[in-house]
């Protein structure tokens, strides 16, 4: 891993999927970037955009925006990787419900999910 794949004092895009919530989409879990602080859907969610970021950019490391996650992920070694903290907010809102965000989960959204 390169060290400009972590990039500790950049803030997070916002509280959710950057795509999703661009077109209307839903999430199960977010993930951030780690190099540019693109937040993005998980795997399990419909649309996958943080996989789709790194595809796109090239920035292989992700850390967990879930509350209470630090976690981090790096997609081109699929490995954990280890890395400092990041600049806040390092979650979503904890009052954001999961799926999210409020308003945009159809109510058969546990068919839609990828396992
Ligand atoms: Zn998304
Ligand atoms: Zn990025």
């Amino acid at each position: 891993m390169t060290s400009e794949a972590i990039q500790p004092d950049v803030p997070p895009s916002g509280t959710g999927c950057v795509e999703c919530l661009d077109n209307g989409g839903w999430w199960f879990h977010l993930r951030r970037c780690a190099q540019c602080g693109h937040i993005g859907c998980c795997d399990t969610s419909p649309a996958q955009h943080a996989t789709a970021h790194w595809r796109e950019s090239g920035h292989p490391v992700i850390q967990s925006f879930e509350p209470g996650e630090d976690w981090y992920w790096n997609f081109s070694t699929e490995e954990a990787a280890n890395g400092p903290a990041l600049a806040p907010a390092t979650s979503r809102p904890d009052d954001q419900p999961v799926p999210g965000p409020a308003g945009a989960v159809p109510t058969d959204w546990r068919s839609k999910l990828n396992r």
